[in-house]
């Protein structure tokens, strides 16, 4: 059993000073980063590399995003405890165990069968039973638990996708990479402000692994 002890707390503590010096200035984000142990969200083999402010490989080709990325995601959100987000992009379960600890309720979906599993296996471990999990494509959203506060979208989309500013709440706050290839995406921050108005501010350059449509293939899989 792998373990979060006082030196992977205190490596945790310089990687939120350096989220800090980069300026992260929401303290709950910050106090967020600073619970959840990422070294158990990665594969053992990276663990020294965990509280770098880098990205790191996950399986089936995927990354977990770099601590600063998360940060300033969940920042951008002005989360409220108690409030309903819905991620697209589970992958290592990383991001949705910080908006847990954030006190929000999260939704979360991945569509690699794969990452979805162990997602879920240590989201279970952690005690995260504030997080539901989905095994599906997230360009659908999830229209049982609609409409959310907040959307999060952690996989870059070629443009913004109608059916999750549809179950995006009159007030909401959809924050989402935006581009066609890996070298030129912008982070987006979309206020639905009203019916069918919504504003839209860019959040700066960003780097993420494309958002896919569908289920990923399975292995023997018929084409
Ligand atoms: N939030 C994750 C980041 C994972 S990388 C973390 O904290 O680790 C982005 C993830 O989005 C990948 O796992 C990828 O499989 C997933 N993804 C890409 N397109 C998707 C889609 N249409 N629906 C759901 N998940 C998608």
């Amino acid at each position: 059993m792998r373990m979060d002890s006082m030196m992977h707390q205190g490596k945790r503590r310089r990687l939120v000073q350096q989220l800090r010096e980069k300026g992260i200035s929401s303290e709950s984000v910050l106090a967020a980063i600073q619970k959840v142990p990422r070294h158990l969200y990665i594969d053992s083999t990276f663990e020294a590399r965990a509280y770098l402010d880098i990205p790191i490989r996950i399986a089936e080709n995927q990354t977990i995003s770099q601590p600063y990325t998360v940060a300033y995601q969940s920042q951008l959100l002005e989360l409220e405890k108690g409030m309903k987000v819905l991620e697209i992009g589970t992958g290592s379960a990383y991001q949705a165990s910080v908006l847990a600890e954030l006190g929000v309720q999260v939704f979360s979906i991945e569509r690699i069968r794969g990452l979805y599993r162990s997602a879920k296996e240590i989201l279970q471990q952690r005690r995260y039973h504030r997080v539901q999990t989905r095994y599906g494509d997230g360009f659908k959203g999830w229209p049982e638990s609609a409409p959310f506060d907040r959307i999060i979208v952690t996989a870059a989309a070629p443009e913004i996708p109608n059916e999750l500013l549809q179950q995006l709440k009159i007030g909401g706050i959809l924050v989402i990479p935006v581009g066609k290839d890996a070298d030129n995406q912008r982070l987006v921050l979309l206020k639905r402000t009203e019916e069918d108005t919504c504003v839209q501010e860019d959040k700066g350059p960003a780097r993420f692994v494309p958002m896919l449509e569908g289920k990923a293939r399975e292995f023997g899989d018929k084409r």
